[in-house]
């Protein structure tokens, strides 16, 4: 299958909240050195991993390259560190537990977040008080502008919530070949999220000295709060947390005692989306096939025979009430194919 290409592909598959959409051209990548031969097309390019945070609204008018690039690697640094290489067609998951089988801690609260190795850094992935940027030591890139393949620290990368420079100012720059992490023989739980904090006092684990333990309380809450993306199509998180100042933050706690926030940067609050959708009373209420998921308010789910514009539609109304209410203006996290913008 490697480097065929194929014409006029449904990407229905290759996307987990299954839209119907088409690629002018599709291949897939499993050898890194067939990558400059793929890019160099006059047709747009559209890297992918496993589509679950790409939503394709309408037909993508060229290339879409499918990364299966495979292998993970290791490195003992010192009594304390082990660097971690995963090649970006690695699943995600599979490499939590491949650091896990090895007792090393660092991702384990990433545990069950969809998707492939070299996605993980385009979004800065977190869950449950963790980022990749808490343990990223490196991406292996393909530079689209020299033609070469460089390794940058993750210093360079312009991590920040949901967020880098491979989806700013460098987007479309940049192919992830592989990423490093640094992980830790010895380390500390990160447990300042209440519902995992929760989860692991019930079941008699308040202090856990085992990255596995933290990890399987991880995915117990993930598995009551989302939908798996094998069985109810879905891209995640629809929306992104907004992030306030302090004062407009405590201006709107003071009207809603119930709106969970975090701290943020110095200076900002972090706001709970999911909340003020469901405020708004939006829970299991759909447009066409698109609806929101009915456990956790900030999940958009393909009910069904969904379109790009059912979820665009549901999309803005959604928006358009959360800034009528809260005076917020929520942006998409999922990137959207096909569709300019969500205004
Ligand atoms: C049920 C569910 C739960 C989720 N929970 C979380 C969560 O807890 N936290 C979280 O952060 N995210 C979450 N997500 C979102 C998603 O899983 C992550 O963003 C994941 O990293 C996406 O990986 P992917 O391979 O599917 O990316 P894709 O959707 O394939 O790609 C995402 C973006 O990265 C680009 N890209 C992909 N691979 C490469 C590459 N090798 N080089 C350059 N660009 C590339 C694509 O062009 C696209 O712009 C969830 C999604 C679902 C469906």
């Amino acid at each position: 299958m490697s480097n065929e290409i194929s014409i006029n592909a449904s990407l229905e598959p290759f996307s987990t909240f299954r839209l119907p959409a088409t690629a002018r051209e599709l291949v897939v990548l499993e050898d890194a050195a067939a990558l400059p031969g793929l890019l160099d097309t006059e047709l747009p390019v559209l890297l992918l991993g496993g589509g679950s945070n790409t939503l394709f609204i309408g037909d993508f008018p060229g290339r879409v390259i499918v990364n299966r690039l495979r292998g993970i690697d290791s490195e003992v640094i010192d009594r304390d560190r082990v660097l971690v290489t995963a090649a970006a067609g690695e699943d995600w998951h599979e490499l939590v537990r491949w650091t896990l089988d090895r007792g090393l801690w660092g991702i384990e609260n990433l545990a069950m977040i969809p998707g492939l190795v070299g996605a993980a850094p385009m979004q800065n992935i977190g869950a449950y008080g963790v980022e990749l940027a808490h343990c990223l030591e490196s991406v292996e890139v393909f530079d689209r502008h020299t033609g070469r393949i460089e390794r940058l620290a993750a210093s360079e990368c312009g991590l920040d919530y949901r967020h880098s420079r491979f989806k700013a100012e460098d987007a479309g720059r940049f192919v992830v070949l592989d990423i490093r992490l640094e992980l830790m023989m010895h380390g500390t739980p990160v447990l300042e999220y209440p519902s995992l904090l929760e989860e692991l006092e019930r079941h008699g684990h308040a202090q856990p000295d085992d990255p596995r333990t933290v990890a399987a309380a991880v995915m117990r809450v993930r598995k009551r709060k989302l939908p798996d993306p094998a069985v109810i199509p879905s891209a995640g998180s629809f929306f992104k947390n907004p992030v306030v100042d302090n004062a407009f933050a405590q201006h709107l706690i003071d009207r809603h005692p119930g709106l969970p926030n975090w701290p943020d940067k110095p200076g900002s609050t972090k706001l709970s989306a999911g909340w003020m959708i469901d405020h708004l009373g939006w829970r299991g209420k759909s447009v066409g096939g698109a609806r929101v998921f009915g456990r956790h308010a900030l999940v958009l789910i393909n009910a069904g025979g969904a379109t790009g514009s059912d979820v665009m539609k549901l999309a803005r109304e959604i928006k358009a009430g959360v800034q009528e209410a809260f005076g917020i203006e929520l942006e998409p996290e999922p990137v959207l194919i096909g569709n300019s913008l969500l205004h």
